[in-house]
């Protein structure tokens, strides 16, 4: 096992990573930007170093500085956390080529992953059913209007270096086409570099399922079943669930055994997650996830596994502590993205947290890296803590869900903290009849009445 391990990120999950290091007896070095010297993440970790200024790209994106870090301080591993460098394929060839671990796949799985044209024929080849939609990317708008006449109106226009839900755009109408080919392609170059987009049909009601995946190099791979994510602003996920409220045991077998069978046959290592979206009983694959996700804590909850612990272990060349038949699914975890943001109009609110009270008692879990008197910078995203509660059945993670916010204390900024108390009001929300078009609606409509 690793005795020290580098974490390449911030905040809440720089802290989960470094908890789970603590756990196992490794050894943690956290580096930071100059905006960061006081956080959580620094303080806690056994070392430190600062890579760069404020901005991002100079700092958690800033490669050589992170190498040097890591080979200063003598880590044999570095874990990258979620965002940043976490699907990075060059990042982790070089982690590699300075003879370290890069905790997480392959490269070769970060690039073809990273490509959601070359991920979906992948899938496709290994039989996972995946969104209808044009074969690869559209070169031309010529190819792009004939593809979308056969595809049938209202189209979604990817970018196939996608992520964050930037780069998508719906075309309801042929007449809608060029523009929204247009907006894509703009969106996509200014976000990732490249302007490749492709096609899909729009669904009009999906559920986003998502299932868990672990493997290991010796072969073995399991399921921690679904998350339900289609609470989404602007593709944006804010609350998650599993199990999904719209999956029989039936289904849910089915898709985690199929999300389980590609990971084999692809020789896939580490944690990941494959994206579904799901409408009228039928599954379709839109990307796979080659890094653990900001809402892992919703499957570690109702299967009492530390994912953390696992994605190190397998980089460290152990086989997983189980197997599927050691794994059971019990209750039901719900958590909750509290953001730095008006509830309102989403506008950042960083600045001064003058007050901190994290809920707690039983079965409920806040990850954050806040304290009182620190100082969100304006630099980074504006995701601030997750509260994660666990029932025995859905009803009961409501109700304490309910409660945690009541005690949720968070003074001086703004945060999402009154949206999810009035969610929970919503007869949607309580009897989990959502699509990922809904939170939309419900967000437009408090605007509206606001
Ligand atoms: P990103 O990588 O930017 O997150 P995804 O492909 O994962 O993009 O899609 C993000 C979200 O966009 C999905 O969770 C879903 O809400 C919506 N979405 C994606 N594809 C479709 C589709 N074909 N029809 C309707 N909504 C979609």
């Amino acid at each position: 096992m690793f005795e020290k391990v580098l974490i390449a990120n911030r905040g809440e999950i720089a802290l989960r990573i470094h908890r789970a290091c603590r756990e196992m007896g490794i050894h943690t070095v956290a580096v930071h930007s100059t905006a960061d010297a006081n956080a959580m993440h620094v303080r806690l970790a056994d070392e430190s170093v600062c890579i760069g200024p404020a901005p991002s790209k100079d700092s958690y994106l800033n490669l050589p500085a992170i190498l040097s870090a890591a080979t200063i301080t003598g880590a044999e591993a570095i874990h990258p956390g979620v965002g940043f460098l976490s699907e990075n394929a060059d990042f982790a060839t070089m982690v590699a080529d300075h003879g370290m671990t890069f905790i997480g796949p392959d490269p070769h799985h970060l690039r073809i992953m990273g490509d959601k044209v070359a991920a979906k024929s992948t899938m496709q080849e290994l039989g996972v059913p995946v969104v209808p939609g044009s074969d690869g990317a559209v070169t031309s708008d010529s190819e792009a209007f004939r593809m979308a006449d056969s595809i049938g109106y209202p189209v979604l226009v990817k970018a196939a270096a996608g992520g964050g839900g930037r780069g998508m755009k719906v075309a309801d109408t042929r007449e809608q086409m060029g523009t929204a080919l247009q907006m894509a392609r703009n969106e996509a170059r200014n976000a990732f570099g490249h302007d490749a987009v492709y096609l899909e049909r729009f669904l009009s009601h999906p559920r986003h399922i998502e299932v868990q995946i672990l493997a290991d190099r010796q072969g073995n791979v399991v399921h921690l079943g679904e998350r339900d994510c289609s609470l989404q602003r602007r593709h944006q996920k804010l609350v998650e669930e599993g199990p999904s409220p719209a999956l029989n045991a039936e289904q849910r077998a089915w898709i985690g055994g199929v999300a389980a069978d590609a990971t084999r046959r692809m020789g896939y290592e580490g944690a990941g997650t494959f994206e579904f979206l799901f409408e009228d009983g039928e599954f379709f694959f839109i990307e796979m996830n080659t890094r653990l996700q900001v809402e892992h804590p919703v499957s570690e909850a109702i299967t009492g596994i530390d994912i953390v612990r696992e994605q190190i272990r397998v980089a460290a060349g152990l086989p997983l502590s189980f197997g599927q038949d050691d794994i059971t699914i019990t209750g039901h975890a719900i958590e909750c993205r509290v953001n730095a943001e008006d509830p309102r109009t989403f506008a950042p609110s960083p600045g001064l947290v003058k007050d901190y009270h994290a809920p707690g008692g039983p079965a409920v879990r806040v990850d954050s890296a806040m304290y009182g008197g620190y100082r969100i910078p304006p630099h980074y995203d504006s995701l601030i803590a997750k509260l994660i509660v666990y029932g025995q059945t859905r009803n009961e993670a409501l109700m304490r869900l309910r409660r945690a916010l009541e005690e949720y204390v968070i003074e001086g900024v703004s945060t999402t903290i009154p949206l999810h108390q009035a969610l929970l009001e919503e007869p949607e929300f309580i009897n989990g009849a959502y699509d990922i078009h809904w939170l939309q609606r419900f967000v437009d409509n408090q605007g509206a009445a606001g």
